[in-house]
């Protein structure tokens, strides 16, 4: 470490893309570490050594963007397959069309609605259903956090039943959201609702980007690409924490851990959310015909199923057994974050951090864990871009002038 100028903690998206620049487009040596036994952060990829099957060890990972320079940059070292998500919901054993659509509505409520149709009979659904409370009026219910549903929305609960009424409401959002959060959806901002989509049209499609897929060769293949160029070296099982004291003086640091973590959590630890995969190899060819399948009923712990050898439709697996993974929902479990949470203590405290980060000279701090924020994977090749290209470049430039 005492020999590199330039120096990135994390192999994840963040680290990669920014090693890759610094050694391709300046030509210089960097030194990526990584503190677990494989690159590729949350993205990681492997083939499943019983099934031959290609799966993403932290949670299905899709590719999508409408960013034409993320998309033009990633292709340069990978391909992608034609793969398009599409997820179904089980409830009362029937599988739904979801995000909520045209099908799901007139499979929901057997009818067969056209697209015009959809508002005049959602907005009577709601008027039947205005000054329900969507607890039923359980006596074990708790009070509402906010005012009741007149006015606008205050919150999840809210906000959901003022789009969809209260029956597809509970059907597919309240105990999935309490699964997944462990919260009270009253308890929720009404904008975590506002980030789910909402058609009148046949469209399953889950996301509405302009390209997707999944890399052919799968992501870990994607980091080796990124990582190829013989100035990087990569130590992996290696803490940055345990051998920072040897980081030459003036370095270029690019550091994607966590950003609470790095000033040794002088100000308080920020809490995230987590997940736990619970994995089995089935003795089918395919288990459940789709890559993701939500559970959204209260009686089952877990909130998904992925089997992703569907996410390889141009993979000729031949075998007849298939690996699937069930997703639980975890509260703070600080090892292993996932998902930040939005409370104004969380904010409160990436403030003070952010402060500090802003003093330090020739050190950046960002990636989900170094942002404290949810990156979609092309919105995490953009910020590595974007630092690249405006904090590292034009100093390195100065240097060489100089
Ligand atoms: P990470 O991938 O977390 O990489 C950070 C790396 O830094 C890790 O490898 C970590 O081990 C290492 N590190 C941390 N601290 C240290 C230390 N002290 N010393 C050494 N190394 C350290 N995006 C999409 O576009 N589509 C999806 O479908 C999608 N699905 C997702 C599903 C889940 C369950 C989750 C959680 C995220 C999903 N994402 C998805 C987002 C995607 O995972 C992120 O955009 C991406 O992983 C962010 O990359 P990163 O480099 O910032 O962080």
């Amino acid at each position: 470490i005492s020999e590199y100028s330039y120096v990135v903690v994390g192999s994840g998206l963040l680290g990669a893309v920014i090693a890759e620049r610094i050694a391709n487009q300046l030509d210089q040596p960097v030194l990526v570490i990584e503190k677990r036994d494989h690159i590729g952060g949350n993205c990681y990829s492997a083939t499943d050594p019983t099934t031959g099957i290609e799966y993403h060890k932290y949670g299905t990972h899709i590719f999508h963007t409408s960013n034409e320079k993320v998309w033009n940059y990633v292709r340069r070292f990978i391909t992608f397959n034609t793969y398009q998500h599409r997820v179904l919901s089980c409830y009362k054993n029937r599988l739904y069309p979801f995000p909520i659509n045209l099908a799901t509505i007139n499979q929901f409520y057997n009818r067969n609605l056209k697209p015009y149709e959809v508002e005049d009979f959602m907005a009577s659904l709601r008027q039947s259903q205005l000054g329900q409370r969507a607890d039923g009026g359980r006596r074990d219910a708790q009070p509402a956090a906010g005012p009741p549903t007149a006015g606008a929305p205050t919150n999840f609960e809210e906000q959901a039943m003022s789009l969809l009424g209260r029956d597809l409401y509970e059907a597919f959002f309240k105990y999935y959201t309490i699964k997944q959060w462990q919260v009270d959806p009253r308890h929720l901002p009404p904008a975590i609702f506002n980030r789910l989509p909402f058609r009148t049209n046949y469209d399953d499609n889950y996301f509405f980007d302009r390209w997707q897929g999944i890399p052919e060769k799968g992501y870990t293949h994607l980091f080796e690409r990124l990582l190829a160029n013989r100035k990087i070296k990569v130590l992996l099982d290696t803490d940055f924490f345990e051998i920072r004291h040897l980081l030459k003086k003036d370095a270029c640091l690019v550091y994607s851990g966590a950003i609470d973590r790095f000033f040794d959590y002088k100000h308080g630890k920020l809490s995230w959310r987590t997940l736990r995969f619970e994995q089995e190899i089935i003795d089918k060819a395919d288990y459940q015909g789709n890559s993701v399948i939500n559970f959204p009923e209260a009686e089952i712990p877990y909130t998904r199923i992925h089997e992703p050898r569907h996410l390889h439709p141009e993979k000729e697996y031949t075998g007849n057994k298939t690996i699937i993974f069930r997703e639980y929902s975890l509260a703070d479990q600080g090892d292993n974050p996932y998902y930040p949470i939005a409370s104004e203590d969380n904010q409160r405290l990436l403030s003070l951090y952010r402060k500090e980060a802003a003093q330090l000279k020739n050190v950046f701090i960002s990636g989900r864990l170094g942002d404290y924020k949810y990156y979609d994977m092309h919105q995490t090749i953009d910020r590595a871009l974007e630092i690249f290209e405006t904090c590292i470049l034009p100093q390195t430039s100065t240097i060489h002038v100089v």
